[in-house]
């Protein structure tokens, strides 16, 4: 298919046919046969990609005059041929070189293209969404039955033109030089029979008003025939700049969209002009929901940089990891324009623009905790995990951070308590602030050893978060209480009363119990690090727990499964419940008869069981597969 390529680059060539990159393909079988009601997203996405090559160019020629080769002229101008049935969408913006084409129009597929599908895939309707997955130009696809993209890059002589009927494969063909058209790109659209509404002036207009009128470029209705006048149909003013009394909710509404791909209402939305030492305006939204690549180690912040309306980046961390959920726009009155990207990070300005917007944004953060706890409620819900990666990243502000940390407990049902909360209804002589950690809430909640804090009416915060296994060990505390597992070390209970003491009042016979200590201990040898008298237990015979120097055991689970650290499997300590039955009858058996095999399979046996509680496998399923058959043969005997 492909004609023989020509020797030299430069020279025109033949269209050449390249096949859409497997995952492309099947997006665009999606667009080629979508039943999308709202299709009139692919003119917002065409417009925001013609406005993105604008800000390109604008930034790049700051170094370098030459690109815009005596043209410095910013806009893009819709045109419809009613009689050819076609639309074009043009801008006058950085353009792509015929490489470039291939790469970006259907050889690479994005890290969204994927993640798109799997939306798509069960609602139908979400076509909206396409711009948060960076695939929005195969959009075209749902209007029209073939894309030309001409194109040329600023500063480069050739010029090229990219088509496709959005099956199998598209073409390049390069341009001779007599038709090369100028800089900048052309997207046109030979629509289909039932998008013929996308002719309508009226249409296109309400579109551009509804989805792209804060685009800083100005957008032209070009008007169809000879005569007709192309006319402005944005604002094209920035709308940080305006004062918050001329912005209407569906304005910021709309912008935020922009800067998201999301178009609902954010939870939160922050804008104000800082003055001082640097001066600068801010635009930032805190979504309701979670974007699809919030764990990716590749995202960043996505924060926009502009200096003096004009656009620098978008990769310069002005926000820390931790908020990277936080779109907008900074706009800084008084760096240099030229500053570039590289330079971005050192740079002073940047350094206290970023330190003092991250205050701004935890304190309306907990503004919104303390005012409107729905609100706070649904972003705690979409990005806690991810704020409570701060409480290890920022240590200065982690103090902060507590304030607005949310934690599911023993006792919160389903709405997440605050520290401050909790360490107000500390029961009396309670002197930590403890908690549990785990992977699943409901598994942590019916663990052994949360029996005998349960019984006290003593709330544990249940971590089962990831990221908890990181901070927890090594925060301090909150309010002068400090952070105590329920797993680890002595439980320190007896000082704490039990609101209706359950048990008999029968003491238990401390000497038995201690020789049954001192029996299992000696049957298990060095698979355990100790044999104690449980004070956390009331219902189960036995649990496992971790020493006291050591790393809780949830945590070392957790962290032995995401190896990022060696971690070295300690030998557990086992805790016996004095007042089980089974545990009374083992020590009286004992006492009666001395040590017997029995005894020692009885201690084998409730190892292996405190392991299986913990969802861990029993070391020698053989020997205990063996030991259970024979107490159950004795049980019948
Ligand atoms: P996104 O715009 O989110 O990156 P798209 O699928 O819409 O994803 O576009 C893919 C890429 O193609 C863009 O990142 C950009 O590099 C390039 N591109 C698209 N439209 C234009 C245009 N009008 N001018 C220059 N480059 C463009």
């Amino acid at each position: 298919m492909a004609k023989k390529q020509a020797k030299n680059s430069t020279e025109p060539q033949g269209p050449q046919a390249h096949e859409f990159q497997a995952e492309v393909a099947k997006l665009l079988h999606l667009m080629v046969h979508s039943v999308y009601s709202e299709r009139e997203v692919f003119l917002r996405e065409l417009i925001s990609n013609a406005a993105d090559a604008c800000d390109k160019l604008k930034f790049a020629a700051l170094g370098n005059q030459d690109l815009l080769a005596g043209d410095s002229g910013f806009k893009i101008t819709i045109a419809a041929d009613r009689e050819a049935k076609s639309l074009t969408i043009s801008d006058t913006g950085i353009g792509m070189s015929a490489e470039e084409m291939v790469a970006n129009l259907g050889t690479i597929a994005r890290s969204g293209t994927q993640a798109f599908m799997e939306q798509a895939g069960d609602k139908q309707g979400d076509v909206q969404l396409i711009g948060q997955f960076g695939v929005g130009f195969y959009s075209a696809f749902m209007v029209a039955e073939r894309v030309d993209v001409i194109s040329r890059k600023a500063g480069e002589a050739d010029a090229a033109i990219w088509s496709s009927d959005g099956t199998g494969t598209f073409t390049i063909q390069t341009y001779e030089e007599a038709d090369r058209p100028a800089r900048g790109t052309v997207i046109r659209l030979q629509l289909r029979e039932n998008a013929a509404e996308f002719l309508e002036d009226l249409r296109l207009e309400q579109i551009v008003r509804t989805y792209s009128d804060h685009i800083t470029h100005p957008i032209y209705l070009a008007g169809d025939g000879e005569e007709a006048e192309a006319r402005q149909v944005n604002s094209a003013s920035a709308i940080w700049v305006r004062p918050k009394s001329d912005i209407t909710d569906d304005q910021y509404k709309e912008f935020f969209g922009h800067v998201s791909g999301v178009y609902t209402d954010p939870a939160l939305t922050l804008h104000y002009k800082a003055e001082g030492r640097s001066e600068y305006t801010v635009l930032l939204f805190v979504p309701q929901d979670q974007p699809f690549d919030l764990y990716d180690p590749e995202r960043r912040g996505r924060q926009k940089l502009y200096v003096r309306r004009v656009f620098i980046t978008d990769e310069a961390d002005l926000l820390p990891a931790y908020l990277r959920f936080v779109r907008g726009v900074i706009d800084s009155e008084d760096m240099p324009l030229n500053i570039s990207r590289e330079m971005l990070q050192d740079n002073p300005t940047v350094a206290q623009i970023r330190k003092a917007v991250t205050n701004r944004v935890l304190s309306e953060l907990k503004k919104c905790a303390d005012a409107d706890q729905q609100t706070y409620a649904k972003i705690w819900q979409a990005f806690g995990p991810v704020l409570k990666e701060g409480l290890y990243e920022d240590m200065e502000r982690r103090d902060q951070l507590f304030e607005i940390c949310r934690f599911k407990t023993t006792k919160s049902g389903d709405e997440p308590v605050s520290l401050k909360d909790y360490v107000e209804n500390l029961k009396e002589n309670q002197t930590a602030i403890y908690y549990m950690a785990g992977e699943d809430a409901d598994q942590v909640a019916r663990s052994p050893q949360l029996e005998g804090f349960r019984s006290r009416d003593l709330e544990v915060l249940l971590l089962t978060d990831p990221v908890d296994s990181f901070w927890v060990r090594t925060a301090l505390g909150f309010d002068g209480k400090p952070f105590k597992s329920v797993t680890q070390g002595a439980a320190d209970l007896e000082a704490i009363a039990k609101p209706d003491d359950d048990t008999d009042g029968k003491p238990e016979d401390d000497t038995s119990i201690a020789t049954l200590v001192a029996a299992i201990k000696q049957t298990l040898g060095d698979r355990v690090q100790d044999v104690i008298k449980s004070e956390r237990l009331t219902d189960s015979p036995v649990c496992l727990v971790a020493g006291e120097g050591g790393l809780d055991r949830t945590l070392e689970r957790l962290l032995a499964k995401q190896k990022t650290t060696a971690v070295e499997k300690s030998a557990p300590v086992l805790e016996i419940n004095p007042r089980h039955p089974l545990i009374e009858a083992m020590a009286a058996r004992l006492q009666a008869h001395g040590a017997a095999e029995d005894i020692c399979d009885a201690s084998e046996l409730l190892l292996d069981q405190a392991y299986v509680l913990e969802g861990e496998a029993v070391s020698d399923p053989q020997a205990f597969a063996s030991r259970l058959t024979s107490a159950m043969t004795r049980m019948f005997d």
